[in-house]
């Protein structure tokens, strides 16, 4: 059995206190779309670990491909050596983000390679000559990550600026994306964004935003018009663009980059969490030949970061097979059957009085409540039912692995439509 207590006394777990710690459930194993408690039960996935194992758990074909990687090396620094695996990656990500995005950075995780998008955006503009470009303008309800860089674009409520005061950078904010995903599009949505650039362009780097889904900062579906507008607005105002697509990338929208809904070419790409398939932490940070040239051209000369494990080929070579399994399993075909079953099984559930509304993009289904869930009884409430769905706040979302069959999709909606049943549900609602 394993140590809970030294688990609840010792480790931190995202989001956590170490002094009231909420339970935790031993996981012993994992496969295809299910994990496996140490008690022997099983349990449906419906989060991809945080959108990130679109192909399921413990997959052969990706195993292998870290088998035969590790026989080969697993590490070698990145400074002044090169190899096939991050070759490859580096060579399909071209070929499949957007056009013009053609220079990669590999990063360590998201949050660094959000880290790594503003560093581009400062250095060039300091490149240009223009070191007084140097902020940045996003919207609220935003996530872009957990270090200070990131976490100063997150929004200031959600990510409790208050507490990092005095470390954090003030950028701007404006009001987040008001119309939905497929509510009417009008121009005064506009409006505050292009007033903010047309008097602060000047102190204004870049541009920074999850393009489509709002996740982590509220799981808000917007109008692809917005993406277009800003991207307008950005060239005109002569800043740049960074589109955080470390959730939405690789088809999880329905879109293989949820840019492609707005068909807009960011400046500068992050990538992350599914790269991989959820097997290791790696992240991308892709942008273009103007950028890249603009930063190689000044004071410093070259990018200026290099993490120890940049390009580890056990994580390069597990994309190579992740991004081919993508195609293998006609990806675009696995999320639409994905967003017909949420969309079949999901929808209902907006009649219940606890519901203030129901969404559906892709292969994200989110119920979103009229109040704050218990995160122990919901928690304690899904796993009884033979499911695992890590809802926050009033959202009670699936991101299901695009594996995951019909009967799978339906087990995930009923095991939150008998949670808006049952009594506990409603001393909280
Ligand atoms: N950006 C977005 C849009 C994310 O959803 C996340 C992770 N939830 C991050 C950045 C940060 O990625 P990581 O947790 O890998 O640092």
């Amino acid at each position: 059995m394993m140590d809970l207590k030294f688990d609840q006394t010792h480790i931190w777990h995202p989001y956590t206190s170490l002094t009231k710690p909420l339970p935790v459930y031993p996981v012993s194993r994992a496969y295809e779309n299910k994990i496996v408690l140490e008690d022997g039960r099983y349990l449906i996935d419906g989060m991809s670990s945080w959108w990130a194992a679109i192909h399921g758990y413990n997959h052969p074909e990706l195993n292998q491909a870290i088998h035969s990687q590790t026989e080969k090396m697993s590490h070698v620094m990145f400074g002044g050596l090169t190899h096939q695996p991050a070759i490859d990656l580096c060579k399909k990500l071209v070929e499949l983000t957007p056009a013009g995005l053609d220079k990669v950075f590999l990063a360590d995780s998201g949050s660094i390679s959000v880290e790594v998008a503003i560093k581009m955006a400062v250095q060039y503009w300091h490149s240009e000559g223009k070191p007084q470009k140097s902020k940045l303008l996003t919207v609220r309800n935003g996530y872009h990550g957990d270090t200070f860089a990131a976490m100063s674009v997150c929004d200031p409520v959600n990510g409790m600026h208050n507490l990092f005061n005095k470390v954090l950078q003030k950028h701007h904010f404006v009001e987040s994306p008001a119309a939905g995903f497929k509510q009417s599009f009008t121009p005064e949505a506009m409006v505050e964004m292009e007033s903010r650039l047309a008097r602060y362009h000047n102190e204004i780097a870049a541009i920074i935003i999850e393009p489509i889904v709002q996740g982590a900062g509220g799981m808000r579906f917007y109008h692809p018009q917005y993406l277009t507008e800003l991207k307008r607005l950005c060239e005109r105002y002569d800043v740049l663009l960074i589109a955080d697509e470390i959730a939405t990338g690789f088809g999880r929208t329905g879109k293989l980059f949820a840019c492609e809904w707005a068909n807009i070419s960011p400046d500068i790409l992050c990538l992350g969490k599914a790269l991989t398939g959820g097997y290791m932490t790696l992240a991308a940070t892709l942008t273009t030949e103007k950028v890249a040239n603009g930063i190689c051209k000044g004071q410093a000369g070259v990018f200026m970061h290099g993490p120890t494990f940049m390009g580890n080929p056990l994580a390069c070579a597990v994309a190579n097979a992740a991004i081919s399994l993508l195609f293998k399993n006609d990806w675009a075909l696995q999320v639409k059957q994905i967003e017909n079953w949420l969309n079949e099984w999901l929808q209902p559930l907006a009649d219940y009085p606890q519901v203030d509304e129901v969404r559906v993009l892709g292969a994200i289904g989110v119920v979103e409540l009229k109040n704050p869930v218990d995160m122990q009884k919901i928690q304690a409430h899904f796993v009884d039912c033979g499911v695992w769905i890590r809802p926050f706040g009033r959202l009670v979302y699936l991101m299901p692995p695009y594996i995951s069959q019909r009967a799978d999709i339906k087990r995930l909606a009923k095991a939150i439509k008998s949670w808006l049943e049952c009594p506990n549900d409603k001393t909280e609602g």
